[in-house]
């Protein structure tokens, strides 16, 4: 099989809603790809930040075997052992009370607007269920995350969205205060804004939203599905904020590459959510939580001050590169955002798959880059050359 047969193949059964790139892949190694021609590539965008340990991880290849052999799914009728040991892990990794398992971004930001509106409605009754989010942001692709993303190019077409939904501008506590009326229930952010630009929130701004939430009562809910499990360095991006948030969500990252989310909640939500409020068929899965656990463990301290150091290395390589179309460099860890002037973001993703570095774009101009958090120097290297010939010509 070729990359041209494969994709002829796709394109006439599966419908025609990605842009997709004209690339097949069809295996890889650590943070290094293969396509059916057999040319290899370099992997800046992990699948979008899931392949989070690489490709071809013996650990997790052998537990999600191990698990497949014993029991494939059992839904939340039952207990399980893969998830009850993640729950456990991620609780105490975080300082979070307790879990909920969802499959996705969207699916696990959907639970968090559910919690907050409960939370309220529990407290407070009827017409205070009304969630602030930033302009920028992205939440997912459900009716409802779309009506929470702040970004107008997302209201289209499938009208009516869900109500209950203000944006407030990001960095202006102002323009959060005044969002927040007398209806609202919660504020839901990403530290960066990931699809938006890789927009990092100022410290000082998150922690006067933190401190304005706890005297309103608001839940303080964030979206860590692209920033969580170790991306920007540490297992999730809000422990570098000196925050206590009431939710977080997560789902990208945790399982490696399988389809596993959920949000964590603080003591004061553990109990909000109750039998009959809040479901999910595949949630927790135990292939999913199995993988996960492995993912977990490879993300020592250790690892994540890796994290921290391949990102401040490849921040400076990018500056030094000089070139007239980097017009700056932004991120945290190992998700980092290159400004482009005078090439457009989608043109140059596209010379560099061509030239065999996978990279992804975010914003109106921004290049980004979700290596997998276990990248070798060489790779990192090796791809950074090749941005740089690519740069050049
Ligand atoms: C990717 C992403 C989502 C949506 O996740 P899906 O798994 O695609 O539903 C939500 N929030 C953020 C911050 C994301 O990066």
């Amino acid at each position: 099989m070729t990359n041209q047969d494969l994709m002829q193949a796709h394109n006439q059964y599966v419908m025609d809603t990605y842009g997709r790139f004209p690339i097949a892949i069809s295996h890889g190694q650590g943070a290094t790809l293969y396509d059916f021609d057999g040319k290899a590539y370099i992997d800046f965008a992990s699948g979008i930040g899931v392949n989070s340990i690489g490709y071809g991880n013996e650990a997790w290849v052998q537990a999600i075997t191990e698990q497949a052999m014993k029991l494939g799914h059992i839904s939340n009728l039952y207990y399980s052992a893969p998830a009850a040991h993640l729950a456990e892990t991620l609780c105490s990794r975080t300082g979070m009370d307790k879990v909920f398992f969802a499959n996705s971004g969207a699916e696990s930001n959907e639970g968090l607007i559910k919690l907050a509106r409960k939370y309220s409605h529990d407290k407070y009754g009827k017409n205070r269920g009304t969630v602030v989010t930033l302009m920028q942001s992205f939440h997912g692709r459900t009716i409802t995350t779309l009506a929470a993303t702040g970004q107008d190019v997302f209201h289209n077409h499938f009208f009516p969205f869900t109500p209950g939904f203000r944006h407030a501008l990001a960095g202006d506590m102002d323009s959060v205060k005044a969002a927040c009326e007398q209806d609202t229930c919660a504020v839901l952010i990403e530290l960066i804004q990931g699809e938006g630009g890789v927009l990092p929130l100022e410290k000082a701004f998150v922690q006067e939203i933190a401190a304005f939430c706890k005297e309103r009562d608001l839940l303080l809910l964030i979206d860590e599905v692209q920033t969580g499990i170790g991306r920007t360095g540490t297992l999730f991006a809000f422990q570098q904020y000196d925050i206590a948030p009431d939710a977080v969500s997560f789902a990208k990252g945790i399982a490696g590459g399988l389809p596993l989310g959920g949000f964590l909640v603080s003591e004061k939500c553990g109990g909000t959510l109750t039998p009959g409020t809040h479901a999910t068929t595949f949630g927790g899965n135990p292939i999913g939580a199995a993988a996960a656990a492995v993912v977990l463990d490879i993300l020592t301290d250790e690892i994540l001050a890796e994290v921290v150091d391949k990102g401040r290395y490849i921040q400076a390589k990018l500056l030094e590169m000089d070139s007239p179309h980097v017009a700056g460099v932004r991120g945290a860890g190992l998700m980092i955002g290159v400004t482009l002037r005078g090439i457009g973001h989608r043109e140059l993703a596209e010379k560099l798959n061509h030239a065999g570095l996978l990279a992804l774009t975010a914003g109106s101009d921004t290049l980004r880059f979700l290596p997998p958090l276990t990248i070798a120097y060489e790779e990192i290297d090796a791809g950074l050359a090749i941005l740089q010939s690519v740069l050049q010509k």
